[in-house]
């Protein structure tokens, strides 16, 4: 579905990635890890369109990044769902909005027992009229990954899911990222947490990618 070949990346004169191969196969389950700076944050954005590589290919479902046009870029987008490390929410609008925004920027009215359904799966249908800024860490990150699987992606990109909330919650997000996976749909995550991917390694069968030294590489004996 994703697929980067030989890519490399910088931001200016120093060199972030090298020769990177990296493919999410549909309903795999993916970790990436690597100290902070590593360049986890790139490439997520490198597998969703967000970045162009400076040398190297990056196919999105078949086709490569750099042949797209705007709109085709959008529409390959929309296939896959993205969890961002900050959450940002728009403050003025209410959860059930915000969550919606997705598929409300593609034309189209969410129907309300999907929306329903999606809220009370990640427990926060009780708060769909709340703003944001009224959530905790949380709530917010559950929200985020309600907005991210709305558009019913094959394949869901989390950056650093679990970054601001306590062990009880990371639990909680990780079940459901499992059973987003188990229903078919690939999940990548990029966290430094190693103690959240033993958990997952006991649930589901995944594999940990590690970014050293500016390569990917399978991840060693620490886990
Ligand atoms: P990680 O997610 O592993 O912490 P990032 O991909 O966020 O790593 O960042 C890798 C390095 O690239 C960091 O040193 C960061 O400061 C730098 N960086 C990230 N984005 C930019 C940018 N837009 N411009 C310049 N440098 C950047
Ligand atoms: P956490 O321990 O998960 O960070 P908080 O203590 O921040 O949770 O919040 C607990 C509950 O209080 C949450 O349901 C949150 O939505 C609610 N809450 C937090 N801040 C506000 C606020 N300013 N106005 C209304 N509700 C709030």
């Amino acid at each position: 579905m994703i697929r980067l070949a030989n890519v490399s990346h910088d931001y200016g004169d120093r060199s972030l990635l090298t020769g990177v191969d990296l493919t999410i196969a549909p309903g795999a389950f993916n970790f990436l890890t690597g100290p902070s700076g590593a360049g986890k944050s790139t490439l997520l954005k490198l597998c969703y369109g967000d970045l162009t590589q400076r040398s190297g290919e990056i196919e999105l479902f078949g086709q490569d990044l750099r042949s797209l046009s705007r709109d085709a870029l959008a529409d390959t987008r929309r296939r896959i769902g993205v969890i961002h490390q900050d959450c940002e929410f728009l403050d003025h609008l209410t959860l059930r909005d915000n969550v919606a925004l997705p598929f409300v920027a593609t034309g189209r009215a969410v129907p309300d027992d999907d929306l329903h359904e999606l809220l009370a799966w990640v427990g926060l249908d009780h708060k769909a009229d709340a703003l944001p800024p009224t959530l905790s860490g949380g709530e917010r990150q559950r929200a985020a990954l309600a907005r991210a699987v709305i558009m019913s992606p094959e394949v869901v990109l989390a950056d650093e899911p679990t970054g601001n909330v306590d062990w009880e919650m990371s639990q909680r997000l990780l079940s459901l990222l499992i059973e987003l996976n188990r229903m078919g749909t690939a999940v990548m995550i990029a966290t430094h947490d190693l103690h959240l991917i033993r958990t997952a390694k006991s649930q589901v069968t995944t594999r940990t990618l590690r970014i050293a030294n500016q390569t990917l590489q399978a991840a060693g004996s620490e886990l």
